[in-house]
């Protein structure tokens, strides 16, 4: 079966100081990755490095970037390569943020350029689709979703598909205090699974980790993780504490036994 897994977007939140101390407060309660679960921080650039040395305290933690750029290298002033990311030890990297797509010109197209860079580097991106609340008023929040998670995988080939995690984060429920119900979340999670099906097979789409991402905390966590198809979380606010972060990653733990 499928881990939980359990991401914070830190945003453009935290210096290395602030990160070095979330972790020192984090590993006095938390020495090891619970069973089922995987575990991650997405801190901005400059955090990276701090991160990856304050985490190791706990066995089997992740860190990941929040965005990257598809090429290896060039004048793109102000941008950061794959590799470059590799380098300080992050594992993943965020792809496809909504805010990135509203507020930094991301594109379907780049999605699918970055997706793919960060396959062939060793980066598992996590892939950020989901609809506005206009869209989802008109009814046409299946599509938008479907075309994103489409375009985002063209040319991933089968095998890889197991490197990546999809995050379905509606756009009104981010930052918003206004979460989706879970039967939104699952029906939705069910949903891009049976796409994922039909891109390409079974084994694959039932693997693939499909997280939820809008307004996650401790007092939702439990009734968000316990749908079928939600396999975890993609969490801002929430994540920046080591407490409420920490508590749900145990209820992770919990629903896993
Ligand atoms: C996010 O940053 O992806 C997110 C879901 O933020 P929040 O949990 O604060 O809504």
């Amino acid at each position: 079966m499928r881990n939980f897994l359990i991401a914070g977007n830190w945003k453009m939140n935290r210096n290395a100081a602030e990160t070095a101390t979330f972790f020192n407060e984090l590993s006095a309660d938390l020495k090891k990755v619970p069973n089922g679960v995987d575990v991650l921080i997405c801190p901005v650039y400059t955090s990276l490095q701090a991160a990856v040395e304050t985490s190791s305290k706990i066995n089997g933690f992740k860190i990941g970037a929040q965005n990257m750029h598809f090429e290896d290298s060039g004048a793109f002033t102000g941008e950061i390569t794959a590799d470059m990311i590799r380098e300080t030890g992050a594992d993943y990297v965020i792809i496809g943020h909504s805010e990135r797509r509203q507020y930094f010109a991301e594109t379907d197209e780049t999605v699918n350029k970055k997706t793919i860079k960060a396959i062939d580097k060793g980066l598992i991106p996590v892939i950020c689709v989901g609809e506005h609340l206009s869209e989802r008023k008109e009814n046409k929040h299946f599509d938008v979703v479907k075309h994103q998670v489409v375009e985002a995988y063209k040319n991933v080939a089968t095998g890889d598909v197991s490197k990546t995690v999809i995050a379905y984060e509606p756009v009104w429920a981010i930052g918003t205090g206004e979460t989706a119900t879970s039967e939104q979340a699952q029906e939705m999670h069910r949903f891009i699974r049976s796409e994922m099906e039909k891109l390409y097979d079974a084994n694959t789409a039932n693997a693939v980790q499909i997280l939820y991402g809008g307004s996650m905390k401790p007092e939702n966590a439990g009734e968000l993780l316990e749908c079928e198809d939600v396999d975890g979380g993609l969490i801002g606010g929430a994540s920046l504490k080591p407490d409420s972060f920490l508590k749900m990653i145990k209820t992770a733990s919990e629903l896993k036994k």
